[in-house]
């Protein structure tokens, strides 16, 4: 499929500067890719009943990127033929007092899926290895002397293996993590937020920060490039997906979905004799209604 090309799990290496943003050769073919898109929804649609009648494996489809990269929206448009009933979408907004009090992954913890559910993440305990390592906000946090005394390094290399722990866990528990990253170009940032300026119905979503972090562009994708690296595994691969079209990112998510999916070999589960006896007996019962 042609999200492969995107694929990062672990065996090569990821290097920012070299994928592209934008669709390349697939430029200007955005009705195609509409429909495809169209084709992929509508796959997942009867995939997911499968996968949550099913209930063997559950799902963690996570979204990082930089400001105005279009999580929200690829969330809206590829998410958004789930059945509401099987996929609960959370965002990881600056954590709050209590949150502070615990480990980073406690939050984490209690928006985890049920086994045939989704859940998706909007931002995630990727910032914890991100904003909080570009802004050392761990400097401020309560903690002992011993974890305090750690270098940046040595404390950012430790949370990379816990969060590959933590994945191998989850998957070794029947769960898979899919983890996107939308990879847009910094000029294709600026577009996005002038419209966010000069457009009155997006002015909600402008941010004077959003310009203060935008300084930091080129970090942050470095910031970025090394945490991947550092997380990337066959079991909870990184897909670093060009984002400067969004039709075609979001063609690009919905077959990673449909992919996923498939690979849990979803499947009705099997009616047993004892139940399809009872089935047959209420048959009659309602056939002689009246
Ligand atoms: P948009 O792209 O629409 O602005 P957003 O995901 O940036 O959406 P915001 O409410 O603007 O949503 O921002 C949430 C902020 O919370 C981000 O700046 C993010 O870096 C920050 N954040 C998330 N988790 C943590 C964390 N563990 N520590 C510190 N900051 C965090
Ligand atoms: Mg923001």
């Amino acid at each position: 499929m042609k999200a492969d090309a995107y694929r990062f799990d672990g065996k090569t290496s990821c290097d920012l500067s070299r994928l592209p943003t934008d669709a390349g050769t697939e430029k200007g073919k955005k009705a195609e890719y509409a429909e495809k898109t169209a084709a992929n929804l509508k796959k997942m649609e009867s995939l997911q009943e499968a996968f949550y009648a099913d209930g063997r494996e559950g799902m963690v489809i996570l979204l990082q990127a930089l400001d105005a990269a279009g999580k929200d929206g690829t969330i809206k448009h590829v998410m958004g033929g789930l059945n509401p009933e099987g996929v609960t979408v959370y965002n990881f907004k600056q954590p709050t007092k209590t949150e502070l009090e615990h480990d980073y992954l406690w939050r984490v913890g209690r928006c985890l899926p049920p086994r045939g559910g989704i859940s998706i993440f909007n931002r995630s305990y990727y910032e914890d290895v991100l904003v909080v390592q570009m802004h050392q906000l761990h400097k401020g946090y309560r903690m002992a002397d011993r974890v305090l005394q750690e270098s940046d390094r040595e404390f950012f290399e430790k949370r990379y293996h816990q969060i590959c722990h933590f994945e191998e866990y989850l998957y070794e528990n029947s769960f898979r993590v899919v983890k996107i990253f939308l990879h847009l170009s910094k000029g294709e940032q600026k577009e996005r937020f002038l419209a966010r300026i000069d457009t009155p119905d997006k002015n909600w979503k402008f941010s004077a920060a959003d310009i203060t972090e935008r300084a930091r562009f080129d970090e942050y994708n470095q910031l970025y490039q090394k945490v991947i690296n550092a997380t990337a595994s066959e079991h909870a691969p990184w897909y670093v997906l060009p984002a400067d079209q969004k039709w075609y990112t979001r063609y690009l998510v919905s077959e990673i979905v449909v992919e996923a999916l498939q690979k849990c070999a979803p499947s009705y589960p099997k009616v047993t004799d004892q139940v399809r006896a009872e089935m047959q007996r209420a048959r009659v019962q309602l056939m002689a209604e009246d």
